[in-house]
């Protein structure tokens, strides 16, 4: 089945979410465990790990997921940033471990123009020792498609395929299969990828199962787009309200609902909101509503 659910604040103390994803009806969340623009590892006192699992359990919400800082870019040309990016990845992993989340979703971050092909190699080894560093076995490191802009990794599936099939058959394995994929509507959206019709939405999950495997997709940033087709920006909108539409969330949903390789992934909401405060109660009640 479909779960429908939210980015969730987390400020203050990380399980107050819960009560927060209660209150709006989110089925699951995503949060955040740092300052996204910081280099912050904050350490949670067993006490809070305690109140948060309690809370996971308590109100059956979940799965649950970190979205990883911003800062994190595994293509850089710095050595010093990829090592920052290393080091905060393992900790999320590890966080997530102890929190008892399903993953943490990553932005794989930017050449700069260089080229994917010089920095495929660099990407995959990074993953390959975030991956090693973790003893977890049903946390994944989860890579999302983006918008498109200043040469970021993972516009296309392609890429993103190309980087799950060198980390794992060439580094981890083929039998380790923690490395998963996140798919945003609206960065696809942005990217080319036409999900306002029945049609186009059908191409785009066949050329996701071509290229990485629908069995892979894990979850999905459900957003409407401010910006246009193929515009490479990254601008969220509120579900209905902007140019992917309605009809392009319920065509999606249908199809989700009718292939059996995706048909419990989760959705979650990362929009302005109607009062620009983030996803609300609004944007999943109507998300919910295609669901029928
Ligand atoms: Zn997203």
């Amino acid at each position: 089945m479909i779960k429908i659910g939210a980015h969730i604040s987390s400020a203050g103390s990380i399980d107050l979410s819960f009560d927060r994803a209660k209150e709006m009806g989110a089925e699951c969340m995503q949060i955040f465990i740092s300052p996204p623009q910081m280099w912050v590892k904050p350490e949670i006192s067993p006490q809070k790990i305690e109140r948060f699992r309690k809370k996971a359990e308590e109100s059956g919400i979940g799965p649950n997921f970190i979205h990883g800082v911003y800062l994190a870019n595994l293509a850089t040309s710095s050595p010093e940033s990829l090592e920052k990016s290393i080091d905060w990845l393992r900790f999320s992993l590890k966080t997530a471990d102890i929190l008892g989340l399903k993953g943490t979703i990553i932005h794989v971050g930017s050449h700069k123009g260089s080229g994917f092909a010089g920095c495929l190699k660099q990407v995959a080894q990074a993953i390959k020792e975030i991956l090693d560093s973790s003893n977890s076995s049903f946390s994944y490191l989860i890579l999302e498609n983006c918008a498109g802009s200043g040469g970021t990794i993972g516009c296309n599936f392609n890429e993103l395929g190309q980087i799950l099939k060198q980390v794992r058959s060439d580094l981890i394995g083929v039998q380790d299969d923690r490395l998963k994929v996140c798919l945003d509507t609206q960065h696809a959206f942005a990217s080319g990828y036409d999900l306002r019709t029945e049609e186009g939405v059908w191409k785009t999950l066949q050329e996701f199962d071509q290229e990485i495997g629908l069995e892979n997709l894990i979850a999905i940033h459900a957003n409407d787009s401010k910006t246009e087709l193929g515009s490479k920006k990254d601008r969220h909108e509120n579900i209905g309200q902007g140019l992917i539409k309605e009809a392009g969330f319920r065509f999606l949903i249908k199809a989700l609902q009718t292939n059996p390789k995706v048909s419990d992934v989760v959705l979650l909401l990362e929009v302005p909101g109607l009062e620009g405060k983030g996803p609300d109660k609004p944007n999943l009640d109507l998300l919910k509503s295609y669901l029928k």
